[in-house]
């Protein structure tokens, strides 16, 4: 049997680690909560760059590297590509489709943060589901703004910014009453794809709501690619039957 490192942090890798067994470790940065429930080894914290990643996969005797981290993740998925080459370890990723525009929808591409002030310039109450980022920007928002940002971790704010600790998924009912509450007039958001996270794109369109998208960064290619956890986990499952 191939053991296998996971590299998670999204609720696609945990779908994956949920079924693979003891042999096999779930490695996190530790941003996030840490499951406590899985029967794989759990492993928290960096690996010490494309060196150390080298070395674990060396040291733990690791036969296949599943990259199941967000696709915004890109270092990690640059290190995993890099160290599973010298390695010589297979390398498959779970590559998230970007969500698609719709009818109705008005998207505005930001290439990085400098491009989202830009786009949310003449906008008053905007929602950034950037993460952390915008965190770093407080002191930074314009008299004529008040931001709402929701992000993992609590946080205290000031006066021109609400911090809404949440995780997803989220539903269009709490979207509505999240966006009637702040007043929202213009959603940030990364183009993550998947279900837990696109209400808040479906109300910004019944709204005619403008949706600035941080463009997504490069991922390397993997040896295999999977658009979803399911569909890693049944390919893993099969590995194992066949190793
Ligand atoms: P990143 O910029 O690509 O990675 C920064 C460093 O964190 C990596 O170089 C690595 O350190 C360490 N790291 C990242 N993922 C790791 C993992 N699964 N196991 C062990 N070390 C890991 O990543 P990030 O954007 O800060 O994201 C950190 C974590 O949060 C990832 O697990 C990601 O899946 C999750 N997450 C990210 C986002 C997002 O929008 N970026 C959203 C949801 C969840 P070393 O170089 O020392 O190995």
């Amino acid at each position: 049997m191939k053991r296998v490192l996971l590299l998670g942090g999204t609720g696609d890798a945990l779908a994956i680690a949920r079924g693979l067994s003891a042999t096999h470790v779930y490695s996190l940065a530790g941003l996030a909560r840490v499951p406590d429930d899985l029967a794989c080894a759990v492993r928290v914290g960096g690996f010490g760059g494309v060196d150390g990643l080298v070395a674990y996969l060396g040291a733990e005797r690791i036969g296949l590297v599943v990259d199941a981290t967000h696709p915004y993740a890109a270092q990690m998925s640059r290190h995993a590509r890099e160290a599973c080459a010298i390695a010589n370890v297979p390398l498959w990723a779970v590559r998230r489709p970007e969500w698609q525009a719709q009818t109705g929808d008005d998207w505005r591409e930001a290439r990085d943060w400098r491009g989202v002030v830009e786009r949310i310039a003449e906008f008053h109450r905007p929602l950034f589901t950037l993460g952390r980022e915008p965190l770093a920007h407080l002191d930074e928002i314009p008299a004529s703004q008040h931001w709402t940002i929701r992000c993992l971790d609590a946080h205290p704010g000031n006066a021109r910014a609400t911090i809404v600790d949440a995780r997803g998924p989220f539903t269009p009912e709490g979207e509505r009453a999240l966006f009637d509450a702040a007043r929202i007039d213009v959603v940030i958001s990364k183009n993550s794809g998947g279900r837990a996270t696109e209400a808040k794109l479906a109300v910004a369109r019944e709204r005619g709501m403008p949706v600035v998208m941080l463009a997504r960064p490069e991922l390397p290619d993997a040896d295999r690619a999977f658009d979803d956890a399911s569909s890693a986990r049944d390919a893993l499952t099969q590995l194992n039957h066949e190793t």
